[in-house]
């Protein structure tokens, strides 16, 4: 597999006979890789057999050639200017898509298998740019309290609201009655949903619950529900709680999305700009980190020459 991976240029997985072969995103266009977690699993089991280990490491890498990103416009007519001249390297962090938590819950099984195994295995994701190796993962909370403290207060005042929103709306859902629940689930995304042959068995306190169910998460999620208009008319509270609901909750998670769009931008033109080795010492890569951290991942930057410096895969929590 791993050659098949490497041919591709695209997604390069570091194991301990094949380690030290990285792949540098340099060109290339953009081509996935499908893998299964499991022939991953394959190989590290016959690893482990060969050379037995209490703790091993998993690292899973993919490139960012520079291609992709003047194919999608991302580079300005100054900036491949810039980019001709080759003086510095361009450093194109992961994309959000890359740090979402779905792509760590992937190996979640067999971690565990391993753990039953005795070996614990830990994974660690990262993106190869001609610049840098930058690891990445889903932020913690401990993360926030400790490096991001001017986004401390944000998200306390955003998990206060979502609280009190979640509370409120299961409040008021669970005080209706039978005819009023099924009067407003008939307003709902999930109308006629329960008609289905699927749904005969259930009986009608188990319906209920799942109507509520599908009514909750409406009321999280949908701006202008028709849903929110009904329920909550004639209680001035909570439509206050809702509006200030849409404005911090939601409406802060595309203002840092906006935040991040903006960082990346000036990001692209620093590291062309700036020798890569300084990188990770300048502002800009503060704002990045703290852009990523307002976007729920938490990334660490390497430039190449630096990679051997460190143990292989050292990920997003090593000290230099
Ligand atoms: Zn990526």
């Amino acid at each position: 597999m791993l050659a098949n991976v490497k041919d591709r240029k695209s997604q390069y997985i570091d194991n301990q006979t094949n380690r030290g072969k990285w792949i540098f995103g340099q060109a290339g266009i953009s081509k996935r890789v499908e893998f299964s977690a499991r022939d991953v699993a394959r190989a590290v089991k016959d690893e482990l057999s060969v050379a037995p280990t209490k703790s091993s490491t998993i690292c899973v890498l993919h490139n960012h050639p520079v291609e992709d990103f003047r194919s999608a416009n991302f580079i300005t007519k100054e900036q491949e200017l810039l980019l001709r001249t080759k003086q510095h390297k361009l450093s194109i962090p992961p994309s959000i898509r890359d740090t979402r938590q779905e792509n760590v819950d992937a190996w979640k099984d067999i971690l565990e298998d391993f753990r039953e195994q005795g070996t614990s295995v830990d994974v660690r994701l990262g993106e190869v740019d001609p610049a840098s190796l930058t690891y990445f993962r889903p932020i913690k909370d401990e993360d926030i309290r400790r490096e991001f403290p001017n986004y401390l207060a944000e998200v306390n005042q955003r998990k206060k609201i979502e609280f009190e929103w979640g509370d409120t709306i299961d409040s008021l859902l669970i005080k209706l009655n039978e005819t009023e629940l099924d009067e407003l689930h008939r307003h709902s995304y999930y109308r006629g949903k329960y008609d289905r042959a699927e749904y005969a068995k259930f009986n009608k306190f188990g319906l209920n619950y799942l109507k509520r169910m599908d009514l909750f998460s409406e009321l999280s999620d949908v701006e202008n529900s028709k849903v929110a208009e009904i329920l909550l008319k004639h209680n001035p509270e909570a439509l206050k709680l809702k509006q200030n609901y849409m404005d911090v909750v939601k409406g802060g998670s595309i203002r840092n999305r906006i935040i991040l769009r903006d960082v990346l931008y000036d990001w692209l033109k620093t590291s062309m700009t700036t020798p890569t080795e300084k990188l990770p010492f300048s502002k800009e890569y503060s704002k990045l980190r703290e852009a990523y951290a307002r976007n729920g991942a938490y990334i660490r930057l390497v430039p190449h020459k630096n990679i051997p410096n460190e143990p292989p895969c050292a990920g997003t929590n090593y000290k230099p």
